[in-house]
Protein backbone atom coordinates (compact mmCIF):
# COMPACT_ATOMS: atom_id res chain seq x y z
CA UNK A 1 0.00 0.00 0.00
CA UNK A 2 1.37 3.80 -1.06
CA UNK A 3 1.83 5.70 2.49
CA UNK A 4 -0.42 8.61 0.75
CA UNK A 5 -2.68 6.48 -1.47
CA UNK A 6 -6.72 7.93 -2.20
CA UNK A 7 -9.61 5.89 -3.88
CA UNK A 8 -12.28 8.04 -5.64
CA UNK A 9 -16.33 7.86 -6.02
CA UNK A 10 -18.03 9.92 -7.42
CA UNK A 11 -22.48 10.42 -7.76
CA UNK A 12 -24.06 12.26 -9.15
CA UNK A 13 -24.44 15.77 -11.26
CA UNK A 14 -22.01 17.09 -13.65
CA UNK A 15 -20.84 19.81 -10.78
CA UNK A 16 -19.78 17.12 -8.49
CA UNK A 17 -17.41 15.35 -11.45
CA UNK A 18 -16.17 18.97 -11.80
CA UNK A 19 -15.50 19.19 -8.31
CA UNK A 20 -13.75 14.92 -7.81
CA UNK A 21 -11.43 16.47 -10.83
CA UNK A 22 -10.89 19.73 -8.90
CA UNK A 23 -9.46 17.59 -5.97
CA UNK A 24 -8.26 14.88 -7.58
CA UNK A 25 -5.97 17.82 -9.01
CA UNK A 26 -4.99 19.25 -5.43
CA UNK A 27 -4.16 15.19 -4.73
CA UNK A 28 -1.95 15.14 -7.29
CA UNK A 29 -0.19 18.45 -6.26
CA UNK A 30 0.20 16.96 -3.26
CA UNK A 31 2.28 13.88 -4.93
CA UNK A 32 -0.92 11.66 -3.43
CA UNK A 33 -1.44 8.30 -5.61
CA UNK A 34 -4.47 6.89 -6.84
CA UNK A 35 -4.98 3.30 -5.76
CA UNK A 36 -6.68 0.86 -8.05
CA UNK A 37 -9.15 -0.31 -5.04
CA UNK A 38 -10.08 1.02 -1.72
CA UNK A 39 -8.61 -1.86 -0.42
CA UNK A 40 -4.95 -0.33 -0.96
CA UNK A 41 -6.02 3.57 0.02
CA UNK A 42 -5.71 5.32 2.78
CA UNK A 43 -8.34 7.56 2.19
CA UNK A 44 -11.66 6.98 0.39
CA UNK A 45 -13.47 10.38 -0.73
CA UNK A 46 -16.63 10.14 -0.87
CA UNK A 47 -18.48 13.23 -3.40
CA UNK A 48 -22.26 12.46 -2.84
CA UNK A 49 -25.58 13.27 -4.74
CA UNK A 50 -28.85 14.32 -2.82
CA UNK A 51 -30.70 14.86 -5.36
CA UNK A 52 -32.95 11.98 -4.94
CA UNK A 53 -33.58 9.30 -1.78
CA UNK A 54 -32.36 6.38 -3.86
CA UNK A 55 -29.24 8.09 -4.16
CA UNK A 56 -28.53 8.63 -0.44
CA UNK A 57 -29.72 5.22 -0.02
CA UNK A 58 -26.71 4.18 -2.17
CA UNK A 59 -24.30 6.12 -0.25
CA UNK A 60 -25.34 4.68 3.10
CA UNK A 61 -24.45 1.02 1.83
CA UNK A 62 -20.80 2.34 0.55
CA UNK A 63 -20.86 3.28 3.91
CA UNK A 64 -21.85 0.14 5.44
CA UNK A 65 -19.35 -1.54 2.81
CA UNK A 66 -16.51 0.88 4.23
CA UNK A 67 -17.25 0.55 8.10
CA UNK A 68 -16.82 -3.01 7.79
CA UNK A 69 -13.07 -2.42 5.45
CA UNK A 70 -12.39 -0.04 8.52
CA UNK A 71 -12.89 -2.88 10.64
CA UNK A 72 -10.62 -5.52 9.41
CA UNK A 73 -7.86 -2.77 8.41
CA UNK A 74 -7.53 -1.66 12.06
CA UNK A 75 -6.76 -5.15 12.65
CA UNK A 76 -4.45 -5.50 10.34
CA UNK A 77 -2.98 -2.30 11.70
CA UNK A 78 -3.68 -0.63 8.30
CA UNK A 79 -6.04 2.44 9.23
CA UNK A 80 -8.56 3.78 6.31
CA UNK A 81 -10.48 6.79 6.24
CA UNK A 82 -13.54 7.81 5.08
CA UNK A 83 -14.08 11.52 3.45
CA UNK A 84 -17.59 12.28 2.99
CA UNK A 85 -18.16 15.55 0.61
CA UNK A 86 -20.98 16.84 -1.99
CA UNK A 87 -24.66 17.60 -0.71
CA UNK A 88 -25.19 14.45 1.14
CA UNK A 89 -22.50 15.97 3.74
CA UNK A 90 -24.16 19.51 2.86
CA UNK A 91 -27.41 17.86 4.00
CA UNK A 92 -26.67 15.70 6.62
CA UNK A 93 -23.28 17.15 8.21
CA UNK A 94 -21.80 14.96 11.26
CA UNK A 95 -25.19 12.29 11.43
CA UNK A 96 -22.65 10.55 8.63
CA UNK A 97 -20.43 10.24 11.21
CA UNK A 98 -22.43 7.51 12.77
CA UNK A 99 -22.60 5.71 9.47
CA UNK A 100 -18.51 5.54 9.65
CA UNK A 101 -17.48 8.87 7.65
CA UNK A 102 -14.01 10.34 9.65
CA UNK A 103 -14.53 13.65 7.83
CA UNK A 104 -17.83 15.59 6.51
CA UNK A 105 -17.24 18.14 4.21
CA UNK A 106 -19.99 20.14 2.97
CA UNK A 107 -20.12 21.67 -0.42
CA UNK A 108 -19.74 25.37 0.92
CA UNK A 109 -16.66 24.36 2.72
CA UNK A 110 -14.74 22.66 -0.12
CA UNK A 111 -11.78 24.96 0.68
CA UNK A 112 -10.68 23.14 3.83
CA UNK A 113 -9.60 20.10 1.50
CA UNK A 114 -5.71 20.84 1.04
CA UNK A 115 -5.50 21.71 5.16
CA UNK A 116 -7.31 18.27 5.50
CA UNK A 117 -4.53 16.77 3.11
CA UNK A 118 -2.12 18.15 5.38
CA UNK A 119 -3.18 17.07 8.48
CA UNK A 120 -3.40 13.44 6.64
CA UNK A 121 -0.09 13.78 5.47
CA UNK A 122 1.36 15.11 8.59
CA UNK A 123 -0.34 12.30 11.15
CA UNK A 124 1.95 9.32 8.79
CA UNK A 125 4.59 10.65 10.00
CA UNK A 126 3.74 11.10 13.92
CA UNK A 127 0.29 9.10 14.66
CA UNK A 128 0.87 9.81 18.33
CA UNK A 129 -1.44 12.55 18.38
CA UNK A 130 -4.93 11.21 16.30
CA UNK A 131 -6.08 13.06 13.40
CA UNK A 132 -9.82 13.60 14.63
CA UNK A 133 -8.14 16.09 17.55
CA UNK A 134 -5.53 17.71 14.59
CA UNK A 135 -9.02 18.63 12.79
CA UNK A 136 -11.87 19.91 14.83
CA UNK A 137 -11.48 23.50 14.97
CA UNK A 138 -14.54 24.84 13.55
CA UNK A 139 -12.86 27.91 12.36
CA UNK A 140 -11.09 25.92 9.42
CA UNK A 141 -14.44 26.14 7.75
CA UNK A 142 -13.79 29.02 5.13
CA UNK A 143 -16.11 30.08 2.89
CA UNK A 144 -17.08 28.58 -0.21
CA UNK A 145 -14.19 29.47 -3.08
CA UNK A 146 -13.95 28.01 -6.47
CA UNK A 147 -10.74 25.21 -6.82
CA UNK A 148 -8.36 26.63 -9.61
CA UNK A 149 -8.19 24.18 -11.80
CA UNK A 150 -10.55 21.71 -12.43
CA UNK A 151 -8.72 19.07 -15.53
CA UNK A 152 -7.58 15.99 -15.12
CA UNK A 153 -4.40 15.42 -16.72
CA UNK A 154 -4.08 14.25 -20.30
CA UNK A 155 -8.34 14.90 -20.76
CA UNK A 156 -9.31 16.78 -23.71
CA UNK A 157 -13.09 17.85 -22.13
CA UNK A 158 -13.21 19.77 -19.37
CA UNK A 159 -16.07 20.90 -17.04
CA UNK A 160 -15.55 25.26 -15.92
CA UNK A 161 -17.81 25.89 -13.00
CA UNK A 162 -19.21 29.50 -13.28
CA UNK A 163 -21.32 29.43 -10.53
CA UNK A 164 -22.73 27.32 -7.22
CA UNK A 165 -26.18 27.20 -5.69
CA UNK A 166 -29.38 27.86 -6.73
CA UNK A 167 -32.01 31.00 -5.53
CA UNK A 168 -34.78 28.83 -7.37
CA UNK A 169 -36.34 26.73 -4.60
CA UNK A 170 -38.55 24.67 -7.00
CA UNK A 171 -40.67 23.22 -5.00
CA UNK A 172 -39.32 19.70 -5.44
CA UNK A 173 -35.70 20.02 -5.30
CA UNK A 174 -32.93 19.99 -2.32
CA UNK A 175 -29.98 21.81 -4.24
CA UNK A 176 -30.83 25.70 -3.01
CA UNK A 177 -30.78 23.91 0.75
CA UNK A 178 -27.93 21.81 -0.08
CA UNK A 179 -25.55 23.88 -1.95
CA UNK A 180 -26.54 26.88 -0.67
CA UNK A 181 -27.72 30.35 -2.67
CA UNK A 182 -25.98 31.18 -5.90
CA UNK A 183 -22.60 31.80 -5.50
CA UNK A 184 -20.71 33.38 -8.90
CA UNK A 185 -17.43 32.69 -10.28
CA UNK A 186 -15.00 36.03 -11.18
CA UNK A 187 -14.74 36.58 -14.63
CA UNK A 188 -11.04 36.83 -14.18
CA UNK A 189 -11.01 33.65 -12.67
CA UNK A 190 -13.32 31.69 -14.80
CA UNK A 191 -11.16 33.14 -18.05
CA UNK A 192 -7.84 32.35 -16.46
CA UNK A 193 -9.08 28.79 -16.30
CA UNK A 194 -10.41 28.94 -19.27
CA UNK A 195 -6.75 30.14 -20.66
CA UNK A 196 -4.73 27.39 -18.45
CA UNK A 197 -7.17 24.18 -20.50
CA UNK A 198 -6.31 25.94 -23.73
CA UNK A 199 -2.68 25.90 -23.05
CA UNK A 200 -2.85 21.83 -22.08
CA UNK A 201 -4.69 21.10 -25.18
CA UNK A 202 -8.11 21.21 -24.10
CA UNK A 203 -11.27 21.46 -27.24
CA UNK A 204 -13.97 21.47 -25.98
CA UNK A 205 -15.23 23.17 -22.35
CA UNK A 206 -18.20 22.71 -20.68
CA UNK A 207 -19.74 25.85 -18.39
CA UNK A 208 -21.50 24.21 -15.47
CA UNK A 209 -24.41 26.13 -12.52
CA UNK A 210 -27.41 24.91 -11.24
CA UNK A 211 -28.89 27.71 -13.34
CA UNK A 212 -25.94 29.44 -15.60
CA UNK A 213 -28.34 31.40 -17.28
CA UNK A 214 -28.77 33.51 -13.90
CA UNK A 215 -24.92 33.97 -13.63
CA UNK A 216 -23.78 37.87 -12.18
CA UNK A 217 -21.18 39.39 -11.10
CA UNK A 218 -20.95 43.17 -11.02
CA UNK A 219 -21.83 44.32 -14.35
CA UNK A 220 -21.09 41.26 -16.21
CA UNK A 221 -24.13 38.81 -16.83
CA UNK A 222 -24.28 35.34 -18.90
CA UNK A 223 -24.26 37.04 -22.19
CA UNK A 224 -21.60 38.89 -21.91
CA UNK A 225 -19.69 36.50 -20.04
CA UNK A 226 -20.26 34.22 -23.57
CA UNK A 227 -18.98 37.16 -25.38
CA UNK A 228 -15.62 37.46 -23.43
CA UNK A 229 -15.20 33.50 -23.63
CA UNK A 230 -15.83 33.89 -27.36
CA UNK A 231 -13.32 36.14 -28.01
CA UNK A 232 -10.38 34.69 -25.55
CA UNK A 233 -11.08 30.95 -27.27
CA UNK A 234 -10.37 32.37 -30.83
CA UNK A 235 -7.70 31.34 -32.60
CA UNK A 236 -7.49 28.37 -29.33
CA UNK A 237 -7.38 24.77 -29.15
CA UNK A 238 -10.80 24.95 -27.75
CA UNK A 239 -13.30 24.87 -30.54
CA UNK A 240 -16.54 24.20 -28.38
CA UNK A 241 -18.33 25.56 -25.33
CA UNK A 242 -21.47 24.10 -24.06
CA UNK A 243 -23.17 25.46 -20.91
CA UNK A 244 -25.44 23.25 -18.67
CA UNK A 245 -28.43 24.02 -16.88
CA UNK A 246 -30.73 26.65 -18.17
CA UNK A 247 -33.77 27.67 -16.49
CA UNK A 248 -36.00 29.21 -19.07
CA UNK A 249 -37.20 31.98 -16.84
CA UNK A 250 -33.58 33.24 -17.38
CA UNK A 251 -32.75 32.21 -20.97
CA UNK A 252 -32.35 35.82 -22.29
CA UNK A 253 -32.94 36.81 -26.48
CA UNK A 254 -29.17 38.37 -26.04
CA UNK A 255 -28.29 34.45 -24.94
CA UNK A 256 -29.52 32.89 -27.99
CA UNK A 257 -28.00 36.38 -30.10
CA UNK A 258 -24.62 35.29 -28.31
CA UNK A 259 -25.11 31.86 -29.28
CA UNK A 260 -25.97 32.64 -32.91
CA UNK A 261 -23.31 34.86 -33.33
CA UNK A 262 -20.37 32.84 -31.84
CA UNK A 263 -20.21 29.15 -33.67
CA UNK A 264 -17.79 28.15 -30.86
CA UNK A 265 -20.87 27.53 -29.21
CA UNK A 266 -22.86 24.54 -29.68
CA UNK A 267 -25.43 23.89 -31.60
CA UNK A 268 -27.26 22.11 -28.44
CA UNK A 269 -29.13 23.16 -25.52
CA UNK A 270 -30.75 21.69 -22.50
CA UNK A 271 -33.51 23.35 -21.16
CA UNK A 272 -35.03 21.98 -18.72
CA UNK A 273 -38.88 22.37 -18.96
CA UNK A 274 -39.93 19.98 -15.89
CA UNK A 275 -43.95 19.81 -17.00
CA UNK A 276 -46.38 21.06 -19.80
CA UNK A 277 -49.15 22.15 -17.94
CA UNK A 278 -49.28 25.75 -16.15
CA UNK A 279 -50.87 24.28 -13.07
CA UNK A 280 -48.22 22.01 -11.84
CA UNK A 281 -45.58 24.54 -13.30
CA UNK A 282 -46.71 26.85 -10.95
CA UNK A 283 -46.86 24.17 -7.87
CA UNK A 284 -43.66 23.64 -9.18
CA UNK A 285 -42.71 27.24 -8.50
CA UNK A 286 -40.62 27.61 -11.67
CA UNK A 287 -41.88 30.70 -12.72
CA UNK A 288 -42.41 30.21 -16.14
CA UNK A 289 -45.71 29.25 -18.45
CA UNK A 290 -45.63 26.39 -20.91
CA UNK A 291 -46.29 29.19 -23.68
CA UNK A 292 -43.27 31.14 -22.37
CA UNK A 293 -41.16 28.12 -23.01
CA UNK A 294 -42.15 27.10 -26.55
CA UNK A 295 -41.76 30.66 -27.07
CA UNK A 296 -38.05 30.12 -26.27
CA UNK A 297 -37.89 26.62 -27.98
CA UNK A 298 -38.98 28.56 -31.38
CA UNK A 299 -36.42 31.89 -30.62
CA UNK A 300 -34.26 29.74 -30.64
CA UNK A 301 -34.65 27.65 -33.26
CA UNK A 302 -35.51 30.31 -35.57
CA UNK A 303 -31.89 32.07 -34.53
CA UNK A 304 -30.27 28.53 -35.13
CA UNK A 305 -32.41 26.37 -36.87
CA UNK A 306 -29.87 23.35 -36.77
CA UNK A 307 -29.93 23.43 -32.99
CA UNK A 308 -31.05 20.41 -30.84
CA UNK A 309 -32.70 20.77 -27.14
CA UNK A 310 -32.39 18.40 -24.73
CA UNK A 311 -34.83 18.34 -21.71
CA UNK A 312 -35.73 17.33 -17.83
CA UNK A 313 -39.19 15.93 -17.35
CA UNK A 314 -40.49 14.90 -13.68
CA UNK A 315 -43.81 13.66 -14.03
CA UNK A 316 -46.10 12.55 -11.28
CA UNK A 317 -45.95 15.69 -8.91
CA UNK A 318 -48.62 15.83 -6.32
CA UNK A 319 -52.05 17.04 -7.89
CA UNK A 320 -51.00 16.10 -11.34
CA UNK A 321 -54.27 15.27 -13.15
CA UNK A 322 -54.71 13.27 -16.25
CA UNK A 323 -55.12 16.36 -18.16
CA UNK A 324 -52.06 17.57 -16.44
CA UNK A 325 -50.34 14.62 -17.58
CA UNK A 326 -51.35 14.74 -20.98
CA UNK A 327 -49.93 18.53 -21.14
CA UNK A 328 -46.03 16.98 -20.72
CA UNK A 329 -46.80 14.73 -23.90
CA UNK A 330 -47.89 17.76 -25.86
CA UNK A 331 -45.17 19.51 -24.97
CA UNK A 332 -43.03 16.97 -25.66
CA UNK A 333 -44.64 16.74 -29.09
CA UNK A 334 -44.51 20.93 -29.83
CA UNK A 335 -40.79 20.62 -28.79
CA UNK A 336 -39.33 17.42 -30.18
CA UNK A 337 -36.40 16.91 -27.93
CA UNK A 338 -32.96 15.15 -28.45
CA UNK A 339 -33.37 13.30 -25.37
CA UNK A 340 -34.51 13.72 -21.56
CA UNK A 341 -33.78 13.20 -18.44
CA UNK A 342 -37.03 11.74 -17.62
CA UNK A 343 -38.17 10.90 -13.65
CA UNK A 344 -41.11 9.87 -11.75
CA UNK A 345 -41.88 12.44 -8.54
CA UNK A 346 -40.39 11.22 -5.48
CA UNK A 347 -41.36 13.38 -2.22
CA UNK A 348 -37.79 14.54 -0.30
CA UNK A 349 -37.72 15.59 3.29
CA UNK A 350 -37.33 19.31 3.79
CA UNK A 351 -38.48 20.53 0.02
CA UNK A 352 -41.69 22.23 -0.20
CA UNK A 353 -43.68 19.27 -2.19
CA UNK A 354 -43.10 16.90 0.82
CA UNK A 355 -46.17 18.08 2.59
CA UNK A 356 -48.41 18.78 -0.51
CA UNK A 357 -51.79 16.74 -0.92
CA UNK A 358 -52.68 14.77 -3.76
CA UNK A 359 -49.25 12.00 -3.86
CA UNK A 360 -49.68 10.32 -6.75
CA UNK A 361 -49.40 6.21 -6.96
CA UNK A 362 -46.74 4.74 -7.72
CA UNK A 363 -48.36 2.47 -10.33
CA UNK A 364 -49.91 5.84 -12.18
CA UNK A 365 -46.28 7.53 -11.98
CA UNK A 366 -44.81 4.47 -13.31
CA UNK A 367 -47.25 3.93 -15.90
CA UNK A 368 -47.27 8.01 -16.73
CA UNK A 369 -43.42 7.47 -17.03
CA UNK A 370 -43.10 4.92 -19.08
CA UNK A 371 -45.25 6.80 -21.59
CA UNK A 372 -43.41 9.75 -21.70
CA UNK A 373 -40.17 7.59 -22.01
CA UNK A 374 -41.59 5.76 -24.71
CA UNK A 375 -42.81 8.90 -27.05
CA UNK A 376 -39.40 10.49 -26.32
CA UNK A 377 -37.56 7.05 -27.66
CA UNK A 378 -39.63 7.72 -30.89
CA UNK A 379 -38.75 11.31 -31.05
CA UNK A 380 -34.79 10.49 -30.29
CA UNK A 381 -34.94 7.89 -33.42
CA UNK A 382 -37.17 10.03 -35.62
CA UNK A 383 -34.76 12.63 -35.25
CA UNK A 384 -31.78 10.95 -35.51
CA UNK A 385 -32.74 8.58 -38.53
CA UNK A 386 -33.46 12.06 -40.48
CA UNK A 387 -29.78 12.83 -40.14
CA UNK A 388 -28.90 9.65 -41.77
CA UNK A 389 -26.73 10.87 -45.43
CA UNK A 390 -24.92 13.69 -43.69
CA UNK A 391 -21.45 14.75 -42.84
CA UNK A 392 -20.99 16.33 -39.69
CA UNK A 393 -17.86 17.58 -37.38
CA UNK A 394 -17.63 15.10 -34.18
CA UNK A 395 -14.68 14.64 -31.59
CA UNK A 396 -13.47 11.34 -30.97
CA UNK A 397 -14.39 10.15 -27.30
CA UNK A 398 -13.58 7.06 -26.22
CA UNK A 399 -13.43 3.40 -27.72
CA UNK A 400 -16.73 2.03 -27.53
CA UNK A 401 -17.07 -0.51 -24.69
CA UNK A 402 -18.98 -2.83 -27.09
CA UNK A 403 -16.43 -3.48 -29.85
CA UNK A 404 -12.69 -1.83 -29.28
CA UNK A 405 -12.81 -1.56 -33.10
CA UNK A 406 -15.02 1.32 -32.54
CA UNK A 407 -14.81 4.57 -31.46
CA UNK A 408 -17.40 6.77 -29.96
CA UNK A 409 -17.87 10.62 -30.82
CA UNK A 410 -19.88 13.18 -30.72
CA UNK A 411 -21.41 15.80 -32.44
CA UNK A 412 -22.14 19.55 -31.68
CA UNK A 413 -25.51 18.58 -31.85
CA UNK A 414 -24.96 16.21 -28.53
CA UNK A 415 -25.84 13.63 -31.25
CA UNK A 416 -23.42 9.82 -30.50
CA UNK A 417 -21.90 8.53 -33.15
CA UNK A 418 -20.17 4.73 -33.50
CA UNK A 419 -17.99 4.45 -36.04
CA UNK A 420 -14.89 1.92 -37.12
CA UNK A 421 -11.73 3.67 -36.41
CA UNK A 422 -7.76 3.74 -34.43
CA UNK A 423 -7.59 5.04 -30.93
CA UNK A 424 -5.18 7.37 -31.91
CA UNK A 425 -8.07 9.57 -32.72
CA UNK A 426 -9.46 10.13 -29.51
CA UNK A 427 -9.36 13.61 -28.56
CA UNK A 428 -9.30 14.63 -32.24
CA UNK A 429 -12.08 16.62 -34.28
CA UNK A 430 -13.33 14.13 -37.38
CA UNK A 431 -15.49 14.28 -40.47
CA UNK A 432 -17.75 11.38 -40.19
CA UNK A 433 -20.91 10.42 -42.71
CA UNK A 434 -23.82 9.21 -40.92
CA UNK A 435 -25.02 6.05 -42.32
CA UNK A 436 -27.31 3.91 -40.24
CA UNK A 437 -29.27 3.80 -37.01
CA UNK A 438 -29.01 1.10 -34.47
CA UNK A 439 -31.25 1.30 -31.55
CA UNK A 440 -30.79 4.82 -30.90
CA UNK A 441 -27.40 5.72 -31.76
CA UNK A 442 -25.83 6.69 -34.94
CA UNK A 443 -23.33 4.75 -36.84
CA UNK A 444 -21.23 6.55 -39.07
CA UNK A 445 -17.93 6.11 -40.98
CA UNK A 446 -15.19 8.28 -40.90
CA UNK A 447 -14.37 10.58 -44.50
CA UNK A 448 -11.07 12.39 -45.99
S1 LIG B 1 -33.48 25.62 -10.72
FE1 LIG B 1 -34.94 24.49 -9.44
S2 LIG B 1 -34.54 22.33 -10.01
FE2 LIG B 1 -32.76 23.50 -10.68
S3 LIG B 1 -31.32 23.39 -8.97
FE3 LIG B 1 -32.49 25.29 -8.70
S4 LIG B 1 -34.18 24.70 -7.35
FE4 LIG B 1 -33.30 22.79 -8.17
Amino acid sequence: MEPLSYYFETYGCQMNFAESSAFKATLKERRWREAETAEDALLVIINTCSVRETAERRIFGRLAHYAALKKKRARQGHPIFVLVCGCMASRLGDALSKHGADFVMKTQEAAIFSRLLAEIEDWTLDKTRPLHERFNDENDYKDFSFAPSHHEAGAFRAFVPIMSGCNNFCAYCIVPYVRGREICRPPAEISAEIKSLASRGVREITLLGQNVNSYAYNDVDFPSLLESIARETEGSPIKRVRFLSSHPKDLSARTIQVMKDHPVFCRHLHLCAQHGSNRVLAAMNRRYTRERFLELVDAVRTAMPEITLSTDILVGFPGETEEDFEQILTLMERARFLYAYMYHYNPREGTAAFDLPGRIAPDVKGARLKLVIDLQMRHTAELLRSRIGETETALVEAVSRKNGRELVCRTERDEMVVAEGEARLIGSFVKIRLEALSGNTLRGRFVE
